[in-house]
């Protein structure tokens, strides 16, 4: 009776093992591997892939605009570099001072800030001193490395090395915020393709504080919409 018992195990054994074995080797088969990638893959947001003028490669957040989201989830690679980008030392009779003379935008971004500054200027408001445009990644690091508050942004994840953004302030002014230059700006910057990046209220949208100084390219269909409706990029692009 033992002895039956034995065999009797060891073929369930052997057969269920057999089953085992040729589920295994069909899915090997069909290419069905463990699909923890392919889905985590499926999940992300859509993204494509576009060659910009100089062949580089450039991560586009939505396919259908165009528009570059870069942010704590959407990072740039290391070796991402703007096209044309321009150092505002060296374009003269500009309508705006620089508190720096190594900063560079890109060339489209210069052109719409000239427009918009030379257009305040226009309305009496003047004295606009631009404090920060493109950083590198690896000037990036080095301000993530060197900050004590933990305000700074993980390289790879500012808006900097876009070459589409820029801090200004107003001459001899503390509080952006409250100047004549910020009124104006936050009024007619959409006009000129720019848009208050990370708006009060939308903290937990963009993940950063409110930054009344800091104003990214987006082209101006978008940041009509954008400053219109009080959203962040972030919103926009999910509903487009
Ligand atoms: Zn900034």
């Amino acid at each position: 009776m033992k002895k039956f018992l034995a065999i009797f195990l060891i073929g369930m054994v052997v057969i269920v093992g057999a089953l085992f074995f040729h589920r295994w080797s069909e899915a090997l088969l069909q290419g069905e591997s463990p699909s923890q990638d392919q889905a985590s893959e499926r999940s992300l947001p859509q993204r494509d892939k576009r060659i910009t003028e100089s062949g580089r490669t450039a991560p586009v957040s939505n396919g259908s605009t165009g528009i570059l989201l870069v942010n704590a989830s959407n990072q740039l690679p290391q070796n991402y570099k703007p096209v044309e980008l321009l150092r505002l030392y060296e374009q003269k009779g500009r309508h705006f001072q620089l508190a720096e003379s190594d900063i560079e935008v890109c060339a489209t971004v210069f052109d719409a800030m000239e427009r918009m500054f030379a257009a305040a200027g226009r309305d009496d408001v003047s004295g606009f001193i631009i404090t920060s445009g493109y950083r590198s990644f690896a000037e990036q690091a080095e301000i993530f490395a060197t900050d004590k508050n933990g305000n700074a942004a993980r390289p790879g994840t500012s808006e900097h090395e876009t070459g589409l953004a820029f801090d200004v302030t107003a001459y001899g002014k503390k509080n952006f915020e409250r100047t004549p230059q910020f009124a104006w700006l936050s009024k007619h910057c959409a006009e000129y393709g720019f848009i208050i990046r990370y708006p009060q209220g939308k903290e937990d949208v963009t993940g950063y504080p409110y930054e009344p100084w800091h104003y990214r390219y987006v082209g101006s269909p978008a940041a009509k919409e954008i400053m219109d409706k009080g959203i962040a990029l972030e919103e926009y692009l999910e509903q487009s």
